[in-house]
């Protein structure tokens, strides 16, 4: 007979899969607030690469800003999340330490930096960080190329090749601006955002071109869509990590996620970084999807909360490729799942359906367990293995030096990461 090891009594709580975070940069949480109200250019280009260039390496840099942001998303009821960072093996120590299940990114971009000088050294740090892991169950990985307009076609068609024979997946941005498409399309070196090919076409029939569309592509963003496109992504089975706060903030326009979905494709939720954001909360996602969908569709019906809520959890798990072990409770399946309280005060009740009040009313800290491969590590809405304290002090010493050498958010340099 089955003998339960812990019994907790939660009647007033819906017991949900874990939540997924199908797009993040942990290591951005040290910049949460640094520049906002910018467009994507000056902020990438005066604040956020020249802090990365100047920070990135130091000691404990990405190993605090991955806890800061897996202290965050565990709290707020995600159990998983997708990492595209400088020095991935900050984040999968931290996932260790912390009980959380990530999919790390192997890092690729197509010019020398701090972790890595050449795509072989990007590939095969990249390839030491898994090996040393391969026998972690909550530990995941993926190939991270940034993005088109950061690595070139040679390097895009060693990672294909990679990802064909590993069965891994291909974590980028994709089509996150208008510019980007624009840009390629008329190979226009001018813009930062021009793809790093000598074929003027959009991002996307590139891909196509080299055989990058298949069911191991995990495509941030795409809020420049065609219908063909659209139609290439359903006939290729591309997963979208859509990240609709993000694009809202940098103004970066609206994926039609409407279409996407009726067309067939997987559209999971991502955040994007706390730099971009500023929260990495997926409540605040379901429902930001739910409500930009309703009005770029201009039809109320569409991407229902029941959808939305599929979104941040099977279809999450579905996209990184885990669906056998997470993103719904299903017996055989890991026990990545979370109790949210409802009817407890009064912005949480009455209760007419359980679904609708989960994505437009709950809020993240109505989640009051966390549960990763059955170990509990939020218990009564409390950390049972990371000092808060503490790490909030981190996070405040890091602030202090990053504005002590960029006071007023930096100077143009040439860079680095995020988009
Ligand atoms: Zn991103």
């Amino acid at each position: 007979m089955y003998a339960p090891r812990l019994r907790l009594d939660r009647m007033k709580h819906v017991i949900l899969p874990g939540l997924i975070n199908s797009h993040t940069h942990t290591g951005m949480t040290l910049m949460r607030g640094k520049a906002d109200d910018e467009p994507l250019s000056k902020w990438l280009q005066e604040t956020v690469w020249p802090i990365e260039m100047a920070f990135v390496a130091s000691d404990g840099f990405c190993e605090d800003g991955a806890m800061l942001a897996v202290a965050e998303m565990v709290r707020g009821g995600v159990t998983t999340f997708c990492d595209m960072y400088w020095f991935p093996e900050a984040a999968a120590r931290v996932a260790l330490q912390t009980g959380m299940r990530a999919v790390l990114g192997m890092i690729i971009i197509g010019f020398p930096s701090a972790y890595a000088g050449s795509i072989d050294e990007y590939l095969s740090k990249g390839a030491s960080m898994m090996e040393e892991h391969a026998n972690e169950t909550r530990l995941h990985f993926a190939y991270a190329p940034h993005a088109p307009y950061t690595v070139p076609d040679d390097a895009w068609m060693r990672i294909k090749n990679l990802s064909d024979s590993s069965g891994l997946r291909i974590h980028t941005h994709l089509h996150e601006t208008r510019d980007e498409c624009a840009a390629s399309a008329s190979l226009n070196r001018d813009s930062m955002s021009c793809h790093q090919s000598e074929h003027a076409m959009r991002p996307i029939a590139n891909f196509h071109r080299m055989g990058l569309l298949n069911k191991r592509l995990i495509a941030a963003h795409m809020t420049q869509l065609t219908d063909e496109e659209i139609a290439l992504c359903a006939e290729f089975r591309v997963n979208i990590a859509h990240c609709a706060s993000s694009n809202a903030k940098l103004a970066s326009g609206f994926c039609p996620i409407h279409k996407l979905l009726d067309a067939g494709v997987n559209v999971a939720l991502g955040t994007d970084s706390a730099a971009s954001n500023n929260s990495l909360d997926l409540f605040a996602e379901m429902k930001m999807a739910a409500l930009v969908a309703k009005n770029v569709a201009g039809d109320a019906t569409v991407v229902p909360a029941a959808v939305a809520l599929r979104m941040a959890t099977l279809n999450g798990a579905i996209a990184l490729g885990i669906d056998d072990v997470t993103g719904s409770l299903q017996a055989g399946k890991a026990g990545d799942l979370i109790c949210v309280a409802m009817d407890t005060h009064a912005g949480n009740s009455p209760v007419f359906d359980v679904r609708s009040a989960l994505v437009y009313a709950a809020s993240r800290t109505d989640v009051t367990d966390v549960f990763v491969e059955g170990a509990h590590l939020v218990k009564d809405s409390s950390f049972e293995r990371i000092d808060e304290a503490d790490l909030v002090r981190r996070a405040q010493s890091w602030a202090e030096r990053i504005n002590e050498k960029f006071p007023t958010a930096g100077a143009s340099v040439p860079g680095v990461f995020e988009a």
